[in-house]
């Protein structure tokens, strides 16, 4: 059955692939202003001011250029020379961070190879400077073309300097993550933010929770220490007592929230001596990400439409 928050999921989804809307909502004001809460500034020492508090807080982060689907060959050049930048930046000044890097922001949509360069650039600046490139994962079409850049970076960098993400709507997570996992392949386990038809992705929110308990799992059974991303108590509890049955020690694993989100659950569980890594997005495309996180969040929409109509 199709409810109406599946509905708005979907159309938001939907809108937030619209090229031709990006451009004016981030001239729109107030949905600019909205969008505040969910992304750390429009500039490079926004977001570095912006995990300076969190660090204070005793949280991680993961900054991200935000930037997706890029075009030209010369926009994700461009991509690379921010996120040097990003690493150089995270180095000099000691924050305690690693970058959040989408093939997509490399070329992947129009040259896989270019791709497989620029990111090769950036995870080789971040070997250089001892840190860690997280690839992001996007919409399924190219899960595989993503998974497989990850691990030839895997081979030549090792473990310590790349890793994934996987997605627990996808009906093929359970079996990526045993093979990465295999190949000791760090991953971030998430439950999926695009939208997906029910051929490769559970449609029942029922069954992506149990799969991300399943694959969650997996990771926190394989002895590589992997993030569990989510704002879901019921994960996090889930999480939390399958680790002490397993009686692993607190920094076995960590865990990862979305700036703006959860506040309060980022500081318990840090609080309570477990790693807690927040994702920090930052730069001009805020567009498409903003609309993921309305999508997740019916009340969000609600929250957008009321500032927008009292202007
Ligand atoms: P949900 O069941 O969606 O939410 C549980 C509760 O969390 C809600 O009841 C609410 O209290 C709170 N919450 C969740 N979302 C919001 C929101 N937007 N606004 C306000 N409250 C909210 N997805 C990808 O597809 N690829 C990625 O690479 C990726 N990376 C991520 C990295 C991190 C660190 C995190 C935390 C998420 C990432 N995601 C990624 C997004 C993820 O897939 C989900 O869409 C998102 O986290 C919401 O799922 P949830 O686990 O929080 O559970």
């Amino acid at each position: 059955t199709t409810t109406p928050t599946d509905l708005s999921r979907s159309a938001l989804l939907f809108l937030s692939r619209q090229e031709g809307l990006k451009n004016a909502a981030t001239r729109l004001g107030p949905l600019r202003e909205l969008a505040s809460r969910f992304i750390a500034g429009e500039k490079l020492e926004d977001a570095v001011e912006a995990v300076r508090a969190l660090n204070a807080q005793g949280l991680m982060a993961s900054f991200d250029h935000l930037n997706e689907a890029v075009r030209t060959a010369e926009g994700t050049r461009d991509e690379v020379r921010e996120y040097r930048r990003l690493l150089a930046r995270i180095d000099a000044q000691g924050v305690r961070a690693n970058v959040s890097l989408k093939l997509t922001q490399c070329g992947l949509l129009f040259d896989k190879a270019l791709a497989l360069e620029n990111a090769r650039t950036v995870v080789a600046e971040a070997t250089s400077r001892q840190s860690f490139v997280r690839v992001d994962m996007e919409q399924s079409e190219v899960t595989q073309a993503t998974l497989d850049t990850v691990c030839a970076l895997h081979a030549e960098f090792g473990e310590a300097h790349v890793g994934a993400v996987l997605q627990s709507y996808l009906r093929r997570t359970e079996a990526d993550a045993k093979a990465l996992c295999a190949r000791r392949v760090r991953i971030r386990l998430c439950k999926g933010a695009y939208l997906e038809n029910s051929r490769v992705a559970f449609p029942d929110k029922r069954d992506v929770d149990a799969n991300f308990i399943r694959v969650m799992r997996v990771l926190l059974d394989s002895g590589v220490y992997h993030g569990i991303a989510t704002h879901d108590e019921r994960m996090v509890d889930a999480t939390l007592e399958y680790a002490a049955k397993q009686h692993l020690p607190k920094g076995a694993f960590e865990f990862q929230m979305l700036y703006g989100i959860r506040r309060d659950l980022q500081l318990r569980l840090a609080g309570e001596g477990f790693p807690v890594r927040i994702y920090v997005p930052y730069g001009r495309s805020w567009y498409p990400y903003f609309m993921r996180r309305l999508a997740e969040r019916p009340a969000n929409l609600w929250f957008v439409m009321k500032n927008l109509v009292k202007g």
